[in-house]
């Protein structure tokens, strides 16, 4: 497994930003697993489907069909890039990532896509769940304000009424939720090596992350 490398960490730990620059840097495909989840969660708030529902879950896994096209995401025929990011669909995918019939539905996509190689695989369990064989994990971390001002500067594109004080606590539940869960919870393995970004700049995460590659 040479050539999968996953990163895995918290919200707004910069698993993002630093995954899309260290594929150009490589040359290699970037995925996005959060993305995924947040389509899904897209998809439940479409259907006005009850997210503790799990016979509904289930079916909305058996017909959804979700493709990725460079940096645009699709639900069905509809292009989804936008309209996932906002913190209401963050915090449905939250939720929707803990039930297990989701996490199974989009394990075998995700496996898919990375097993064509030379990727950078980004989540919560790429490199416990989804890629366990790969030879080069990394967690990324940061402290709660930092992570929590990293992700407000995103949403306040998007939604000018954003307030700091509510991403603070948004992110605290999600990585409560994130790492209490039963079905592959965010954790960081002992293979994994772990860089905490707090007072790191980007280009210093990522030649980080080069200098450590196997
Ligand atoms: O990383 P992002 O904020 O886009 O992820 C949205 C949600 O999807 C996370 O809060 C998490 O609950 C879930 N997720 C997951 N496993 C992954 C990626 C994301 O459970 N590999």
């Amino acid at each position: 497994m040479k050539n999968v490398i996953t990163i895995d960490g918290p919200s707004g730990s910069g698993k993002g930003t630093i995954s899309k620059l260290l594929a150009g840097k490589l040359g290699y495909n970037y995925l996005d697993t959060g993305a995924l989840y947040r389509a899904v969660a897209w998809k439940v708030r479409e259907e006005k489907t009850d997210p503790d529902n799990e016979e509904a879950l289930k079916r909305i896994m058996e017909d959804i069909k979700i493709t990725i096209n460079g940096d645009r995401i699709f639900v069905d025929r509809t292009d989804v890039s936008a309209d996932i990011r906002t913190a209401e669909i963050g915090e449905l995918s939250s939720r929707v990532s803990a039930k297990p019939v989701v996490r199974a539905g989009l394990f075998s996509l995700q496996r898919e896509m990375g097993l064509k190689g030379n990727v950078v695989i980004e989540g919560r369990d790429t490199g416990t769940a989804i890629f366990p064989e790969a030879e080069n994990k990394f967690y990324l971390d940061a402290s709660l304000e930092e992570r929590a001002r990293r992700r407000y500067r995103e949403l306040t594109l998007l939604d000018p009424e954003a307030s700091i004080s509510q991403t603070i606590e948004d992110i605290r539940n999600r990585d409560a939720r994130d790492s209490s869960r039963e079905s592959s919870p965010l954790k960081k393995a002992d293979d994994m090596i772990y860089i905490d970004s707090t007072h790191l700049r980007i280009d210093e995460v990522v030649a980080k992350i080069l200098d450590h590659l196997k």
